[in-house]
């Protein structure tokens, strides 16, 4: 579970809040988008969840523990995939990047191990831990980067614009990766302002305005109230 309570986030001292008041709690398991136009402060919240930003006022919590005072368990249970994933690859290879986590978990080798395969199987890149990550494509860029956060066995996992650059077979395949993965249990949260592929996948559409929650919905519920946000719903 994560929860945000009135979390307010300023960048430098006297500007504006990026994040004006959030209180939400996303269970476990669930799936959630989390719309809203270009600087609405969908980035902006989402990198509380895992310690990334540290409020100006309320609590962010996962599972009940405020993240700032187990900064490990909420980078175990919430994993991050961020908009550009060149930004965020540590290694040359594949195999070696998705390993970096768990490594710094301190686990056995062969439970390491166990976690890249099972993480690229998961993303339909077995057999592929020796390639480069830079002669990889997009597609398969983004997918190394989920398969990075799986192997940390995350309860949540937030992706922040993973379709930014991507085709259109490439946006499905990360698509279908995501279904299979909430079907067997991860909660996802994925940020996007392309509703497109996702709709119909989400539990829950939330959808920020100025900083603020401005519709939190069913999909259902939420495809009319969602064009007056500058949101367009499929
Ligand atoms: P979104 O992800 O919805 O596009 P962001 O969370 O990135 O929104 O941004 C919310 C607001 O905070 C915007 O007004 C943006 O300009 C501002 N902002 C975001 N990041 C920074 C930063 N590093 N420094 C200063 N202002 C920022
Ligand atoms: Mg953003």
């Amino acid at each position: 579970m994560i929860e945000t309570r009135d979390l307010v986030h300023r960048y430098g001292d006297d500007g504006p809040a990026a994040v004006d008041g959030v209180s939400l709690s996303i269970p476990d398991g669930e799936f959630v988008v989390l719309a809203g136009p270009n600087g609405s402060g969908k980035s902006t919240l989402v990198r509380h969840f895992n310690g990334l930003l540290e409020p100006d006022r309320g609590d962010v919590l996962v599972d009940g523990t405020p993240v700032a005072e187990d900064l490990v368990g909420a980078r175990t249970r919430v994993g991050m995939v961020f908009q550009d994933p060149r930004d965020g690859f540590v290694a040359a290879t594949v195999g070696t990047d998705v390993a970096f986590g768990p490594e710094n978990l301190g686990l056995s080798h062969e439970d390491i191990d166990r976690r890249v395969r099972d993480a690229l199987a998961a993303v339909n890149m077995a057999g592929r831990r020796d390639e480069r990550v830079d002669e990889l494509s997009g597609g398969e860029r983004e997918r190394v980067a989920i398969a990075g956060a799986l192997a940390m066995d995350p309860d949540h996992l937030v992706l922040d614009e993973p379709f930014t650059g991507l085709d259109a077979p490439a946006r499905e395949s990360v698509v279908d990766h995501l279904r299979d993965l909430h079907e067997s249990g991860t909660g996802v949260v994925l940020v996007t302002h392309d509703l497109r592929d996702a709709f119909d996948l989400a539990d829950r559409i939330v959808a920020l305005a100025d900083g603020r929650v401005a519709v939190d919905a069913t999909p259902g519920d939420a495809r009319e109230r969602l064009p007056k946000l500058g949101v367009r719903a499929p």
